[in-house]
């Protein structure tokens, strides 16, 4: 027997509509390239998105074309991320930060027919559009026609302004009704920023983004209001914003978009002036924050929460931003493969009884699950390890918005036989269910058959007053093999006297987990989506044990 209510496909249009009609009011404030601040409300940006699709028909773009985008977080940005998955064409957001080679290779394997670019992206696109000639037909430049820019493009290519665009396809876009169609569709195509290997593509369907928007925004997780205005910090062209846009809309929360400044003035400036009350980015966003606001004195008059994910969250900032200003960070984990939620550290109520250092230790951890990912870590052979927040095995998880495959490989082929997707995450899970990331399973050191969390030693090492941002490697070692190597850069004015930290360290872990050298750098590399980028270190800095012991 079926049940008997209505069957309506999950789809993002839906969540648009939903907006426009019961949160009309609520507005989206975009810092643009330039600085200046727009301002439109749901009920606009709603009709503009439908003028979208009357642009981008007219240029034949049909259902399943894709439709790349090079863009900052902006107005614009979430009119293509509504109105291409509203007319049932894939919104491909491109990563500008990787090179211009990756990008024109992502393009490619996506087929993008259109690209829609920024301003500040020009010699990107310069560098780009002669790589891709043969899938794009024209670049859209994000800007008013007076704004245009010349862009040198190759012979056939076509180039065109936006809100040209928009004024063309509004006549169409009057009368348009979002189209009703299978909740499988692909809606969204994003690459995983691949540290090694060529990127991957992870392609959400709208009924994927639709039930994560949903999940992720219960109360434990992001849990936006319509009286919030919630700052993106973390770009829509990552994992679609951690799905913000889409649980903005659900809920008819307004949102500030900060575009291109995201340097801790920057973001103090708009989150005061436009009264965000939550917002959510990577930690070296945080970092940049909380050195800005301990240097100028400014406060955060109007922010209630910080969600820090996409790395590990350092200790400074859980206990910096509630003590100096007020507002609690929540850490949460996620991928790109996830939409990419997967877990929330939401105090259950056992955790009202953890004394202040063990209460300390818990905020490390990256969270229970949120409903619609199961999880469970295994060891070497394979079978499910206890949660008994000791034992650390690799990570593995399935859900509703869990990818199965990446583009253009098998259906089903990204899982084991029982249907786990493998996170490359090490982990241990405590009887709660709190999650608590050890490292990436590349990153583990395994010194002597013994494994060493790197990121154990890094939050000890950031702990550190003198310490800005730290790294620890997996360097070669003639007798364990691996041993733990420790880079840090200094905080701005504090030199580093290395054995100092090196005593600091001792006693807050096992002794041989002591990394056996710290070096202090200048800088320290990063990918595209802000991560630590180990792999350059380890060929920079790999053999230095090495090397110490042949000295
Ligand atoms: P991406 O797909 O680029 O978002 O990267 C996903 C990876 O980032 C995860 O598999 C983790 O290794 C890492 N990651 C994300 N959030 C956290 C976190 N809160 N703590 C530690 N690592 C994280």
């Amino acid at each position: 027997m079926l049940g008997l209510m209505q069957s309506h496909p999950l789809l993002v249009s839906s969540l648009l509509v939903h907006a426009a009609r019961h949160h009309g009011e609520a507005e989206v404030v975009s810092q643009g390239v330039d600085g200046a601040i727009a301002r439109a409300s749901y009920r606009a940006v709603e009709r503009r998105a439908r003028s979208l699709v009357g642009g981008l028909s007219g240029l034949g773009i049909a259902p399943h074309d894709r439709v790349g985008t090079l863009a900052w977080n902006s107005q614009r940005h979430l009119e293509i991320y509504c109105g291409v998955q509203g007319m049932r064409a894939v919104c491909h957001t491109i990563n500008p930060r990787l090179h211009a080679e990756d990008v024109a290779w992502i393009i490619n394997h996506a087929g993008d027919r259109v690209l829609m670019a920024d301003l500040s992206f020009v010699p990107l696109v310069e560098a780009v559009a002669p790589l891709v000639g043969s899938s794009v037909q024209a670049v859209v430049m994000l800007c008013p026609p007076e704004q245009m820019p010349a862009v040198a493009l190759p012979e056939g290519m076509a180039l065109l302004c936006y809100e040209t665009l928009i004024e063309a396809g509004e006549a169409a876009g009057e009368a348009y009704q979002w189209p009703v169609f299978d909740e499988n569709s692909a809606g969204v195509l994003c690459y995983t920023s691949g540290t090694t290997g060529r990127p991957k593509g992870v392609l959400y369907s709208h009924r994927s983004t639709v039930l994560h928007a949903l999940g992720v925004n219960m109360p434990d997780a992001l849990g936006f209001r319509a009286v919030d205005r919630v700052m993106p910090v973390v770009p829509m062209f990552h994992v679609n914003a951690w799905g913000m846009p889409y649980a903005a809309l659900l809920a008819g929360a307004s949102l500030v978009m900060p575009g291109r400044h995201l340097d801790g003035a920057s973001l103090a400036r708009l989150m005061n002036a436009e009264r965000v009350t939550i917002t959510a980015g990577v930690p070296t966003v945080w970092l940049g924050l909380l050195e800005h606001l301990r240097a100028s004195g400014e406060r955060l008059d109007h922010t209630r929460r910080i969600i820090i994910g996409g790395s590990a969250c350092p200790a400074l900032l859980i206990e910096a931003f509630p003590v100096e200003y007020g507002v609690p960070v929540e850490h949460a984990w996620g991928m790109t493969e996830l939409s990419p939620i997967g877990t929330f550290n939401k105090p259950k109520p056992a955790q009202a009884a953890l004394d202040p250092e063990a209460h300390r230790q818990h905020l490390l951890k990256q969270g229970r699950a949120v409903f619609g990912v199961d999880m469970r870590i295994v060891g070497a052979d394979g079978a499910a390890l206890a949660w008994d927040g000791v034992q650390f095995g690799d990570l593995q998880v399935r859900g509703p918005w869990v990818c199965s495959a990446y583009y253009g490989e098998a259906p089903g082929s990204a899982l084991d036989g029982e249907g786990w997707f493998a996170t490359g995450d090490v982990a241990t899970i405590c009887p709660q269910g709190f999650m608590h990331i050890v490292d990436r399973s590349k990153d583990v050191i395994k010194s002597g058959g013994e494994w060493i969390s790197s990121i154990a030693l890094e939050n000890l090492a950031m702990s550190h007053p003198a310490v800005a941002e730290a790294a620890v490697i997996s360097a070669r070692h003639p007798k364990w093999d691996e041993r733990p190597l420790l880079l840090v850069r200094a905080a701005a004015g504090q030199p580093i006297d290395t054995a100092e930290l090196m005593r600091s360290l001792s006693g807050q872990v096992p002794r041989w987990w002591l990394p056996d050298a710290i070096l202090v750098v200048d800088e320290l590399p990063h990918t595209a989506t802000g991560k630590l980028q180990k792999t350059v270190l380890r060929a920079a800095y790999g053999d230095t044990l090495m090397k110490l012991a042949e000295a």
